[in-house]
């Protein structure tokens, strides 16, 4: 913008035509010198060559110090991709798949989903045209069904290794497996190579004879062999090393200002209102520069921002100069940029985010920290069978990683909402997702890949016996996997091929067969998104009286179903007159009107239409149900009969499956109701057992419909 008064006056149009205007040449320079000055910019020719050196790299770099944005470049540039290959960077998280790929393609003057494109669940941007292909963990391991061999990747990038999801820890065991078949390919194999994979790409028996097939015609075909790189921004680079047998690691020095760090005297009893009261403190008594807050959800977020929001009228003019950019991953696409567009200046920016600003996304301009000190993260216990996403304690390898980010262009300061003796008592790092979730998952991609062994996987840490044979007995009960453990014909196949929680999967299969897919794919829609209803503190009572409209005494879907369905109404009354642009402001306006999420809703939207694509496409026929909605809720019985419960005497429900207490959450429509029995899809633990998004059912409908499961006596 420097140039802008020098650059006169310019018709868009002319503006349009002239890629290098004064203003994007500024800011093309800019983003140069920015590039320059990043602590991997002077290793870029040693790391070209130690990745031809090595087929396996293991790279360690401080957050922020370019891996993720440079080094696919410095190997585009260092001829990775000549024959007509592809560089693939995989995320655990979606936004940082976006974010940086959009990045990427700026800084490489391309326009996004040209050379530089990202690929999520239910979102792709690339071409045919595509070098450089940020995606999803979790998206490489679907690819890798249609593409055993990841044929078409010169390079893989693990990135934010970590981590340690459970999509990132089962794709390295099978990145191995690609990479030894991969070299083989190319060298010739011998058989007692072979032996050595006694499963899955290579293994002899029948299930790995589809792969052994492909792999016979590849032979001719040269695949050349597949370069492995696994980035982290944490020093322990040793389990990735030992997991493939040495392989080197080479560190990348970051830079690092000192960051204060300050801990509350006391326990807070409400930490969202102690960082509400941080945030003015800072903004009111430290010097200039932005604050980042870490939050642990879509919910919190959007309540811190309307409190601050709030409190900021009742500030003196002058001072009132904050702005909130909220940062969590089921933002829409083009809002999650904001946050790296700098403030105004005079204005200070307060960036909410959830731990994707940890170590995924690095955001500049940061000098002020505030941590509570929680994160929201998946638990599983086994002997129930009952996955929850809880809020936890952070580890101290996160509380480390989250003051890092006030010191990376100068010195900072850190507030930890909670005690220096309450650190103390943090774990030293966390617990990696693989032992503390459900696998079933992950167990029906494996099968589909031709893994058949799961227990005998080659897993970078092996989750429990338990955990492992609960969740194949979970996806034998949904009728995925046949008597002797293999992939079901169809139902099976069909849902290893759906990109969804295989309870969803199953549902929609259900739904298929009950003639009310379309009520199905509108549920697991709406389930797929965090809060569709919204209730600020100040009307609360207007809130009630709205989600009345909508609420449904048969429970929480048919009540998601109505919210869905009326918006749909609205804006189809009034398709005639309007445009696109025009559609999404009418529908926030709707929203608003009626307390609804509208970035919940419109992800729903999105949601749906891709999952009805998938469901069309594998031949499930869509229909309605119309007004039966006995014929709906049997079909909610029969896809969540897992998840069951029987209210008891005192008023509390048992789960059936796992025999645990829980409690209806205040939430639901069915609150006051309580209904003798009941089906819900989550649980969510925090001083007691919640479960959330129920409907009523008839206790007789679980033996008639799940008899696999129920029988009369339990
Ligand atoms: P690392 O992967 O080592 O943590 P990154 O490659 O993500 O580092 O970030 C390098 C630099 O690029 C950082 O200074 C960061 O602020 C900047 N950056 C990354 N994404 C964006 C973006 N979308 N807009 C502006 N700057 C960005
Ligand atoms: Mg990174």
């Amino acid at each position: 913008s420097m140039a802008q008064g020098h650059g006169g006056v310019r018709n868009s149009t002319e503006n349009k035509s002239n890629s290098f205007s004064n203003d994007s040449y500024a800011r093309r320079q800019n983003i140069l010198q920015q590039r320059k000055s990043l602590p991997i910019a002077s290793v870029e020719k040693r790391l070209a060559d130690e990745v031809r050196k090595h087929d396996i790299l293991i790279i360690v770099g401080e957050t922020g110090s370019g891996k993720t944005t440079q080094l696919p470049q410095f190997l585009f540039q260092a001829g990775f991709c000549r024959d007509g290959k592809v560089i693939g960077i995989t995320q655990p998280r979606r936004v940082a798949a976006v974010t940086v790929a959009k990045r990427v393609a700026e800084e490489s003057g391309v326009q996004l989903g040209q050379r530089v494109g990202y690929s999520i669940r239910f979102d792709d941007r690339t071409s045919a045209a595509t070098k450089i292909k940020y995606m999803t963990d979790g998206l490489l391991l679907r690819e890798a069904l249609l593409d055993p061999y990841l044929s078409r990747y010169s390079v893989i990038i693990v990135d934010e290794a970590h981590e340690r999801t459970v999509h990132t820890d089962v794709l390295l065991g099978l990145l191995k497996k690609v990479q030894k078949a991969r070299s083989k390919s190319g060298h010739g194999h011998s058989s007692a190579d072979n032996k050595k994979t006694s499963n899955g790409l290579l293994s002899d028996n029948e299930n790995g004879a589809r792969f052994k097939g492909i792999f016979k015609q590849r032979q001719g075909g040269n695949l050349p062999p597949l370069k492995l790189i696994i980035m982290s921004a944490s020093l322990d680079a040793r389990v990735f090393s030992e997991y493939f047998g040495g392989a080197r690691a080479v560190h990348i020095q970051g830079r690092q200002f000192p960051v204060d760090i300050l801990y509350t005297l006391y326990p807070e009893t409400d930490y969202l209102d102690a960082a509400l009261i941080t945030i003015f403190q800072i903004h009111l008594e430290e010097g200039p520069g932005d604050i980042l807050v870490f939050l642990t959800g879509q919910e919190e977020i959007e309540s811190v921002e309307r409190l601050v929001q709030e409190r900021l009228q009742q500030l003196p003019e002058p001072i009132r100069k904050l702005i909130t950019v909220p940062i969590f991953s089921s933002l829409p696409s083009e809002q999650q940029m904001r946050v790296f567009e700098p403030a105004v200046a005079g204005f200070r920016k307060v960036i909410l985010a959830t731990n994707i600003a940890e170590t995924s996304v690095t955001i500049p301009g940061i000098k002020y920290v505030i941590d509570p000190g929680f994160v929201k993260a998946r638990s599983y216990d086994p002997s129930k069978g009952m996955e929850s996403l809880n809020v936890v304690p952070i580890s101290k390898a996160q509380a480390l990683q989250r003051s890092g980010r006030a010191g990376r262009e100068g010195p900072g300061k850190c507030f930890r909402l909670y005690p220096e003796s309450e650190f103390e008592k943090l774990e030293d790092s966390t617990k990696p997702e693989i032992k503390r979730c459900n696998l079933s998952n992950v167990i029906l991609q494996l099968k589909a890949l031709g893994v058949d062994d799961i227990i005998g996987f080659d897993f970078l840490e092996k989750p429990s016996r338990a955990s492992i044979i609960k969740s194949l007995e979970q996806l034998f009960l949904l009728g995925a996997l046949t008597d002797d453990c293999k992939l079901s014909d169809p139902v099976g196949h069909q849902m290893s091929r759906l990109p969804l929680d295989p309870i969803y999967s199953k549902a929609l299969i259900v739904a298929s067969q009950f003639n009310c897919l379309e009520e199905m794919l509108i549920t697991v829609a709406m389930l797929s998104v965090e809060s569709i209803f919204y209730a600020p503190r100040e009307k609360l009572e207007e809130a009630r009286t709205a989600m009345k409209c909508f609420a449904s005494p048969e429970g929480d879907h048919l009540t998601l179903i109505n919210v869905y369905r009326t918006s749909d109404e609205f804006l189809e009354k009034r398709k005639m007159e309007i445009t696109k642009v025009k559609n999404e402001k009418l529908l926030r306006k709707w929203c608003k009107e009626n307390f609804i999420n509208s970035r919940s809703l419109r992800q729903a939207r999105d949601v749906h239409s891709q999952i009805r694509g998938h469901a069309e496409q594998m031949g499930l026929r869509v229909s309605s149900c119309g007004d039966d909605m006995l014929q709906f809720r049997r079909c909610l019985a029969a896809s969540f009969f897992l998840n069951a419960a029987l209210r008891q005497p005192e008023g509390t429900y048992r789960a059936l499956a796992s025999g645990q207490v829980v409690q209806i959450h205040p939430s639901s429509v069915l609150f006051r109701a309580k209904p003798e029995c009941i089906i819900f899809n989550e649980l969510v633990q925090t001083n007691n057992k919640y479960i959330r998004n129920i409907t009523r059912i008839d206790y007789l409908w679980l033996t008639e419909l799940a008899p696999q499961f129920y029988t009369m006596q339990n």
